[in-house]
């Protein structure tokens, strides 16, 4: 399926000089949110992950229904102080601004193999502090997946050594 009508460019959001690519028509239209899960599914599958792991806040989005499909756990990767119980923590930048996020302690053990999702790679960052959270508990990531990779932010070359699944480039 060609996803790229669904997504929506808007020049100068959430600050001057960034291009914000909106999938809220994507995930609006049912039979088009349905075909981007399920490729991801099958990717899942391939890689046999046992955990879905997904950053606040569209990373819930895609993350958790393909964690359904499969019945295997979802784990939410959540901004500072929501989390209630103890966690591990990461401090990086994003494309805009900068962040931290947490990871329950118990929400990954050993062994894990996890895949990543979220609906798009900028920097990188996101990604990268994602994985430290994962492979700090002694989870594996054994495969990445977003509905949208930048492409000129290069963030592949920070994450070379995971295999990646996207649906759209820009
Ligand atoms: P990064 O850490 O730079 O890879 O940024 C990834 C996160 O920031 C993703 O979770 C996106 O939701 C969001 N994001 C960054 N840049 C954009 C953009 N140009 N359009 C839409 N979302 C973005």
């Amino acid at each position: 399926m060609d996803y790229s009508k669904y997504i929506k460019n808007v020049p100068n959001f959430p600050v001057e000089g960034i291009q914000f690519k909106d999938i809220t028509p994507l995930i609006g239209d049912g039979q088009a949110f349905k075909a981007c899960i399920d490729e991801f599914v099958d990717f899942a599958k391939e890689k046999q992950a046992n955990k879905i792991v997904g950053p606040d806040a569209r990373g819930f989005i895609v993350g958790a229904p393909v964690a359904y499909a499969m019945a295997i756990p979802f784990v939410p990767i959540r901004k500072p102080g929501k989390l209630p119980r103890e966690t591990y923590s990461y401090d990086y930048d994003l494309e805009y601004g900068s962040n931290s996020l947490s990871m329950h302690k118990d929400a990954i053990v050993k062994g894990d193999k996890v895949v990543i999702m979220d609906d798009l790679l900028a920097t990188g960052g996101t990604l990268e502090a994602t994985i430290k959270l994962v492979e700090e508990a002694g989870g594996q990531v054994v495969g990445l997946g977003f509905i949208i990779e930048l492409v000129d932010l290069n963030a592949r070359n920070k994450l070379d050594k995971y295999p990646i699944k996207v649906l759209l480039k820009y």
